[in-house]
């Protein structure tokens, strides 16, 4: 077993409790681990070396939420909002016509292209989710090909009400045949529990089948306005309610008392021109919180985690320290692991190297390519 000794770095973010944040520090990686962490001086001897450089080292992003098996684009939508068109549900409908009649091949090389991308800006986990091909075989296929990409993948038969099919109708069959039929290719199972979208009744009835199959749940709520959907995760013990930008005092305090991850995607509001979501509430509530992507090409076609932790400083109240955190530890904490997101001893060695000398660069200069290696 070959051990590489990472050092001469500035700053190496562990997140460990005791220790999160090392100066002058260097880290040893063996079999895909950290085996070992501290301060340069005291590094152990290995067998490669890999020189730092004098940059900054942190966790790889775990995008916990992102739309990625799709194909089409959706610019027009987009500039018709920048002109003043306000955002709705219904252009999902349009990247499932489009979706469904792309080949295999295709959609797996528009998200491998994606993936790329998110790679390049230091993303080094990512959660895939289904929901544009809303029958039983199209959902099928988008998760056979994302269990492809990853192993975080989720069944969202529960994205809209496709055309063509009763609302009473399509609810019965994604609890039932295409829920028996995708659950072999997923871990989660999400709803888009909004206006427009399912019912809070609906979503815990679908919310329930795939907690029952097996899966674990995850909820897309309070994107639109305020909802039930976000206690009824807590309630649910879902892992993550994913957008949170319309949150009652009730809400928080649920979320506070609860195990579920508030994971904010300001992509969204960027995109939408909506609010963004108050962040400093939710972590002075102690509830966790995750930043993600949410890439997908209606209401968030970014793949950058670091333009999420920009905003999320800049917008929603964060220090670049939480914003970071939410991006790393949240994200692993809203996909239920603790071998990701930190960089302490037995964790994967999924490091990022930035060109930088302290990971406050990532808010601080927005918008620049500052990812100058992953490990
Ligand atoms: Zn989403």
């Amino acid at each position: 077993m070959t051990a590489t000794l990472v050092d001469n770095l500035a700053q190496l973010v562990t997140h460990d409790p005791e220790r999160p944040i090392i100066t002058n520090a260097a880290l040893v990686m063996q079999n895909g681990l950290v085996s070992w962490v501290g301060e340069a001086a005291d590094a152990p001897a290995a067998d490669d070396r890999i020189d730092g450089g004098g940059r900054a080292g942190i966790p790889g992003f775990v995008d916990s939420h992102s739309h990625l098996m799709f194909a089409g684009d959706r610019a027009d939508e987009f500039e018709a909002r920048m002109a003043g068109q306000p955002y709705a549900a219904g252009g999902i409908r349009r990247t499932v016509r489009l979706t469904r009649e792309a080949s295999d091949e295709q959609l797996l090389a528009n998200a491998t292209r994606l993936i790329a991308e998110m790679r390049a800006q230091g993303t080094t986990t990512v959660e895939i989710k289904s929901g544009y091909g809303l029958t039983i075989d199209d959902e099928v296929r988008a998760l056979r090909l994302a269990r492809q990409l990853t192993d975080e993948t989720t069944f969202l038969g529960a994205h809209v009400v496709p055309e063509g099919v009763s609302h009473e109708e399509y609810v019965d069959l994604v609890c039932g045949e295409m829920l028996e039929a995708c659950a072999p290719y997923a871990k989660w199972i999400d709803v888009f529990c909004e206006t427009g979208a399912f019912t809070v009744d609906e979503s815990r009835r679908i919310l329930t089948a795939g907690i029952d199959a097996g899966l674990g749940a995850r909820v897309h709520a309070g994107q639109l306005g305020e909802s039930d959907g976000v206690r009824l995760a807590v309630e649910l013990g879902a892992a993550s309610v994913d957008h949170c930008t319309y949150l009652s005092s009730a809400d928080v305090d649920a979320l506070a008392g609860g195990s579920t991850v508030a994971t904010l995607l300001p992509g969204v509001e960027f995109s939408t021109r909506h609010p963004y979501p108050d962040a400093r509430r939710l972590v002075d509530a102690g509830v966790t919180v995750a930043l993600a992507s949410d890439c997908n090409p209606g209401s968030s076609y970014t793949s950058s985690v670091p333009l999420c932790i920009a905003l999320a400083v800049r917008e929603m109240g964060l220090t670049p320290y939480e914003a970071l955190r939410a991006a790393t530890l949240g994200g692993a904490a809203a996909l239920r692991r603790d071998d990701i997101g930190r960089l302490t001893v037995g964790a994967r060695a999924d490091i990022v190297l930035l060109d930088a000398p302290t990971y406050v660069h990532l808010a601080y200069r927005p918008g620049v390519p500052l990812v100058h290696r992953v490990l």
